[in-house]
């Protein structure tokens, strides 16, 4: 993909428009995970040593409309601990507050409230973008995590500035786009997580990429139930069991295997927790985990791989010790030779720490975003940026 990004361009005392992606997990009020917020400083610090001032763009969340609870003000807290230096907080919708922005001077950092507070954002309305526009002279995309959404601040706005891309949007794109192009083989796909549904267009590509697709989660169970397999009370989604099927047939007739559990962890009626065989489950049980067999089996595709791309959790990890499989198979995806790509938010919460972490060679800030590139190449907001 040829798109012009910062280093691209002149920056020195401008007024940067700077899309980021501040959609941080919060637990009880606090920051739960602020991976995001560290991926972008790479950026904002090139655009402050170039001697531009930034204005910083992010949503939070899914409010409806204005919604305390959704502020991005403790975010701009944080951030200010990563610049070490003020970031000053600006509510978007007052208009004495804006003025300061025309003012700003070269090195000054503002953040402005949730886009999403305003309707006109996630209907990519223009007079909303011509609103966000106006407030810098160049604009700049680092939110790779929301380039798949054509918003007022991720699409619109590149009708009235200058676009280029920022740092962590640019390595995103590099290190997928070497996945899709010409990956070394061969290519295992891990796909997990709750349903077919939310990930029908990756499956398809996997199928296609992949030598090897290994299955887990309840996405595992839809299949196993299409193929006719008693999975007891397990999780499954029944409007996808036929597209399950024509997935199987599919896989059957191109050159990649489709690989099920064979064993799980379970959980009976009563609570009880045991290791069962397919070929064992009862009624009464719920299938929570990978068994001891499968993950075996999984990890020695992992380990003989030359690419891994890895998304969704291979049990409900929420649990313990439902995890398990999914931190043991993370764990065999760093220790592997292979290129390794992992996203999606749940699947990020199973990394067991942060040597495993480092040792992966993608970890990327894009769930759905992540998905829908590997699915069809580019991104809404990525098309929208200059050439190169
Ligand atoms: P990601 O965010 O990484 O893309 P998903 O959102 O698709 O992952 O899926 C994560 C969810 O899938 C988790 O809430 C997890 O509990 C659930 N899940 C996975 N396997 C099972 C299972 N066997 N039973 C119930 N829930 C499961
Ligand atoms: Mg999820």
């Amino acid at each position: 993909m040829n798109k012009k990004s910062i280093l691209d361009a002149k920056f020195t005392g401008k007024r940067v428009v700077v899309r980021v992606d501040f959609n941080v997990a919060f637990d009880e009020g606090k920051i739960k995970d602020d991976t995001r917020i560290r991926e972008t400083i790479p950026t904002l610090k090139y655009l402050l040593k170039e001697n531009a001032s930034l204005i910083l763009l992010s949503h939070l969340g899914r409010p409806k409309g204005i919604d305390p609870k959704y502020s991005l003000k403790p975010v701009a807290k944080r951030l200010e601990q990563y610049l070490k230096q003020k970031v000053e907080f600006i509510n978007q919708f007052n208009k004495k507050e804006l003025v300061k922005l025309k003012n700003l001077l070269p090195g000054q950092v503002v953040m402005l409230e949730n886009v999403r507070f305003h309707e006109g954002e996630e209907k990519n309305d223009l007079k909303y973008a011509k609103l966000l526009a106006s407030f810098g002279e160049v604009f700049v995309n680092d939110a790779f995590a929301a380039a798949h959404r054509a918003h007022s601040s991720t699409v619109g706005i590149t009708k009235y500035l200058p676009a280029y891309a920022g740092l962590l949007l640019i390595k995103e794109i590099n290190i997928i786009s070497k996945v899709l192009g010409n990956p070394d083989k061969p290519v295992v796909s891990v796909i997990g997580g709750a349903k077919i549904s939310d990930k029908i267009g990756l499956i398809k590509k996997q199928l296609d990429l992949s030598q090897t697709v290994l299955v887990g989660g309840g996405i595992a169970n839809t299949f196993l139930k299409a193929m006719g397999k008693n999975i007891g009370l397990s999780l499954v989604e029944n409007e996808a069991v036929d597209f399950a099927r024509e997935l199987l047939y599919a896989a059957a007739s191109k050159h990649s295997a489709l690989i099920l559990p064979f064993d799980f962890v379970t959980v009976d009626v009563r609570g009880k927790i045991s290791p069962v065989a397919i070929t064992e489950m009862k009624e009464n049980m719920s299938i929570r985990d990978l068994g001891p067999k499968s993950r075996k089996l999984y990890k020695e595709y992992l380990l003989t791989a030359g690419t891994i791309i890895f998304n969704g959790p291979m049990g409900k990890y929420e649990e313990k010790p439902f995890d398990q499989a999914t931190k043991d198979l993370i764990t065999a995806t760093a220790r592997s030779k292979a290129l390794s790509v992992i996203g999606g938010g749940d699947t990020l919460a199973c990394i067991p720490n942060d040597k495993i972490a480092a040792e992966i060679t993608h970890i990327s800030t894009g769930g759905g975003a992540m998905l829908e590139f590997i699915e069809k190449g580019t991104l809404p907001a990525i098309e929208v940026l200059q050439n190169a």
